[in-house]
């Protein structure tokens, strides 16, 4: 796979769902075999994380990428995934906080942004991680199962044992266009019922309903923009999860009621296998 990048930098601004405050990244172009490098620029020193397996780091409701204890990116996962639809493997974003903004709470305010620019393709190639075996994580009812596969895909099983959502299944195979068309809308939700709870503990402090879909237990607080919207967010949040590796992936996704945390780990234990391969 060629390795691709923006034509020109943008700059855009907006507010983290989890701090409420606002952040501006600058998006600019980057040379071959630089990959994808965050610098905050609110740190003044040890604040450049680039994107590898082995800054993942665990958070809750959220992705995190940290290169130390002093700066890290949190919120990422659609900004991620948007990287991962374009196959953009080279880019530098410069941002003003840790979080990145939340847009509409789906991914295609970041399609756009990047559609308007225009992607380039570079020179050299960048190999897609390919497993000869199976990979598999597990934390409570919780599961992901990587199966060797050709294409990248994606099959997703969720079951919120409430009224609305319930259970809900979706199986994609991952590409721009397929992203576009049954991806990228689906928005960022939560449960009412937690949304106290999350404010206690300093999240969701920029949540409001033009950024989330709130689940009731009788109603949403808007109209779905697709019937089975929620399991489709939460294979958005796996795309841009899995794309913290670094590269482009192929393979069968199996996951089960999995969380940013067991994305993570799953990321990591797919690394660590790679690398022995
Ligand atoms: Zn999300």
């Amino acid at each position: 796979m060629v390795q691709k990048t923006i034509t020109k930098a943008f700059t855009f601004t907006g507010i983290g769902i989890h701090s409420g405050k606002e952040v501006s990244a600058t998006v600019s172009p980057a040379p071959e075999d630089s990959g994808i490098l965050f610098t905050r620029l609110d740190l003044i020193s040890n604040n450049k994380i680039i994107v590898k397996p082995e800054n993942i780091r665990s958070f809750y409701l959220g992705s995190c990428l940290a290169a130390n204890n002093e700066a890290r990116i949190i919120t990422l996962e659609h900004f991620m995934a948007a990287l991962s639809a374009f196959g953009i493997t080279n880019l530098t974003i410069d941002m003003t906080g840790e979080e990145m903004p939340i847009l509409d709470g789906s991914a295609s305010g970041y399609i756009d942004l990047f559609d308007k620019v225009g992607i380039v393709s570079q020179t050299k190639q960048i190999a897609a991680i390919v497993l000869d075996r199976e990979v598999w994580v597990t934390h409570n009812d919780g599961h992901l199962v990587y199966l060797p596969a050709d294409n990248f895909e994606i099959s997703y099983f969720v079951d919120y044992g409430d009224p609305m959502i319930g259970k809900q299944q979706y199986s994609y195979c991952h590409s721009k266009d397929a992203f576009m068309r049954e991806i990228m809308n689906a928005r960022t939700f939560g449960f009412f019922k937690d949304v106290e709870a999350m404010w206690s503990r300093g999240l969701a402090l920029g949540g409001s309903f033009d950024n989330a879909l709130v689940v009731y237990e009788d109603h949403y607080s808007s109209e779905l923009r697709y019937p089975d919207e929620p399991v489709k967010h939460k294979i958005l949040d796996l795309v841009g999860d899995l794309y913290l590796l670094g590269r482009p992936m192929n393979g069968h996704i199996i996951a089960i009621k999995s969380s940013h945390a067991l994305n993570g780990k799953f990321a990591q234990c797919i690394s660590d296998a790679y690398n022995l391969n």
